[in-house]
């Protein structure tokens, strides 16, 4: 049996035309906008970019391509192509002052959860507005889960804490070449990061959430206890109207925060952080 070779840096190429113009299309009214593209690969969706945009920074790691880019857009200053690594890239630097840049990617898969948590620090950080992201069709239902259905959890409950995400459409292996083996799914985060409304520090919170989530098969309760806090701690601090058998993926984000804000001003988690493991 021949064994079908992973193509390298996560390289699967949008050949869907209609697609292309749908995920830029998502984007909204680009004209006065400066567009950080992740992976531009051929430049599939850079070309239509490039066109609509006041300013296109495009970050491609492989070198190849990235010549080939560089070359291809060489009479149209609006696009800078980068080479590089986007997990590596400082995006204060990219964004220009007092501005917010846009994010689109059709992503390499392998690092998604890497690329998610640093757009989500700069949209904290007020360096990003919007993204329109394709990746795996299983990782984007978990980004847009509600609480209580199945595919809730700490990717979830940390995406809806930085963004207002919207599910856009679906597209199968056959609309990139060569075809993954998943179906890809395009999602829009708007990033309105909850903290502040919710009462939390972003640190703590965070931490909290990988603490009520470490095991999905376990209570909150449970999962706290096994983070280190004591059952006498927990049922003191415990709010009335959040049963103690309750699992944290059925929790929505305000009774979470108030679990959190609750613990923390009974002194049974540490101010400000939450290091406890
Ligand atoms: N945008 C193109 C398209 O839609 O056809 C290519 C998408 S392909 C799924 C992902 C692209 O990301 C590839 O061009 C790959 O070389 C690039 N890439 C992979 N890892 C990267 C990284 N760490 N930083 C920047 N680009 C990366």
């Amino acid at each position: 049996m021949q064994m079908k070779r992973k193509p390298k840096f996560g390289q699967n190429f949008l050949v869907d035309d209609a697609a292309r113009h749908a995920i830029v299309d998502a984007l909204g009214d680009i004209s006065k906008r400066t567009v950080i593209e992740i992976g531009p690969g051929h430049g599939a969706i850079t070309e239509i970019l490039a066109g609509r945009c006041r300013r296109l920074i495009a970050l491609e790691l492989d070198r190849a391509l990235a010549a080939e880019l560089t070359f291809r857009f060489r009479g149209q200053p609006q696009v800078q192509i980068i080479e590089g690594d986007i997990l590596k890239a400082d995006l204060r630097a990219l964004v220009p002052e007092s501005e917010t840049a846009d994010v689109i990617g059709n992503l390499p898969y392998y690092i998604t959860s890497e690329i998610l948590l640093q757009l989500f620090a700069a949209g904290s950080a007020g360096l990003i507005d919007r993204a329109v992201l394709m990746m795996q069709r299983e990782v984007a239902d978990r980004v847009s889960a509600a609480p209580g259905v199945r595919d809730y959890g700490l990717l979830s409950a940390t995406a809806q804490m930085n963004a207002d995400v919207d599910s856009l459409f679906t597209l199968p292996p056959a609309a990139f070449s060569p075809p993954p083996d998943v179906y890809s799914t395009v999602l829009r985060l708007q990033f309105a990061p909850r903290f502040a409304e919710l009462g939390v520090d972003a640190a703590g919170f965070n931490n909290f959430l990988k603490q009520c989530f470490a095991q999905k098969r376990k209570t909150l309760q449970n999962n706290l206890r096994a983070a280190g806090y004591s059952v006498e701690e927990l049922s003191a601090a415990w709010p009335a109207s959040m049963p103690a058998q309750a699992r944290a993926e059925s929790l929505a984000l305000e009774p979470m925060a108030e679990l959190y804000r609750t613990l923390l001003r009974t002194g049974v988690l540490p101010s400000g952080a939450v290091t406890a493991q």
